[in-house]
């Protein structure tokens, strides 16, 4: 089947709702078509800057507002990126995405030494991906030309439901800095949560703005929302496993190219749970005990599952060639001082403000 752009809401919620073993029979005979159904790709996510992060994502620990927990860090050094990331080669890895919990990128030191991050992992002959906030179009070439493999920016959710779950800026300003991703050779890494209150709808809604991208984005993250004391999602209930496996189905069929990456959430999911969403088509997990701040299965654990289950993880670089690595010196690019512009939607969201004024009276 030829990828389409213009999948409708429709369309993706009778897909969604079909019965259950018609939608993963459709799902896995499509995934067989576009991908090796035993390869799955084993990501990294490493916390290189934790907590106090001035946005208001409701599901969020790192939110300065919310958090109570959290021990937050300052941005890592280069050295200890370095090492984080050969760990991570040595257990199975083909890929270290790098996070960082600020609302956008702004140029100067702080960023430099994240291009140096960029160019450090490159250089290790891994997939480097990063998630760092709003990006403008020079600091993603800057990212590109460090040798950028993929950029992560969440939609999270539909553009209606958004706004439910996030007031300090809009749909509209991930979708321009997802637009300035792909003005470089960077691949687009974007998805979203479910279990935040969302409706089907919304899920299908979600699935339609990330379809109808064109190019389609290489990779979509799709995690269960994993409650957080403290934070205004915290009493959540969480996400039966049969809604999980048929996001991953509905999005293997209507994005048969990307990577569909199995994200927060696993902890919660028996290894019967994920091996369906596998055979469904997920194919990309990340690895290791935490991501970001929320558990994770250990990744013997993970490799454990793969030897039951006879899937091998994936090489780097076989759905894209490896960037080249420019050094600093020899940059094309000018560091301009810039921070992207958003929109300041400005309404209040009541579950969100009532976190923020628990913390207060704490
Ligand atoms: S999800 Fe990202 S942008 Fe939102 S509060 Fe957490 S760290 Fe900040």
């Amino acid at each position: 089947m030829a990828t389409r752009h213009d999948w409708t809401k429709e369309e993706i919620l009778e897909i969604y709702n079909k019965p259950f073993m018609e939608l993963l029979y459709e799902a896995a005979t499509i995934h067989r078509q576009h991908h090796d159904p035993n390869t799955v790709q084993v990501s990294t996510l490493l916390s290189i800057k934790t907590g106090g992060c001035p946005e208001d994502c409701g599901y969020c620990p790192q939110a300065a507002r919310y958090h109570t927990n959290l021990e937050g860090n300052d941005l890592m050094n280069v050295n200890q990126v370095k090492a984080q990331a050969l760990r991570a080669k040595a257990s199975g890895s083909s890929r270290v995405c790098m996070g960082a919990a600020w609302r956008n990128v702004k140029d100067g030191e702080e960023f430099d030494s994240v291009l140096e991050m960029v160019r450090s992992i490159n250089k290790l002959d891994m997939e480097v991906c990063c998630t760092l906030g709003m990006l403008t179009e020079n600091q993603a070439q800057r990212l590109a030309e460090a040798g950028l493999y993929a950029y992560n920016h969440n939609l999270d959710s539909s553009e209606e439901y958004y706004k439910e779950v996030i007031s300090t800026r809009g749909f509209e300003d991930r979708l321009k800095t997802i637009d300035n991703v792909r003005k470089t050779n960077v691949t687009v890494c974007s998805g979203g949560i479910i279990g935040m209150g969302e409706t089907v709808e919304d899920r299908a809604g979600m699935l339609v703005a990330l379809s109808t991208l064109n190019p389609q984005p290489e990779s979509v993250p799709i995690n269960a929302l994993v409650p957080v004391e403290g934070t205004p999602l915290a009493d959540q209930e969480q996400v039966p496993i049969w809604d999980m496996i048929r996001m991953v189905a509905t999005t293997r069929i209507v994005m048969p190219e990307t990577q569909v990456r199995l994200s927060a959430g696993r902890t919660q999911m028996s290894r019967e749970g994920q091996a369906m969403c596998f055979f469904a088509g997920a194919n990309s997990i990340f690895a290791g005990d935490k991501l970001l701040t929320t558990p994770n299965p250990d990744v013997n654990e993970d490799m454990e599952m793969f030897r039951a289950l006879g899937l091998n993880p994936q090489k780097p670089f076989v759905k894209k060639e490896q960037p080249k690595t420019v050094e600093a010196e020899e940059s094309r690019f000018q560091n301009l001082g810039e921070k992207p512009k958003w929109s300041r939607p400005g309404h209040s969201i009541e579950r969100n403000l009532a976190a923020q004024q628990k913390v207060k009276k704490a």
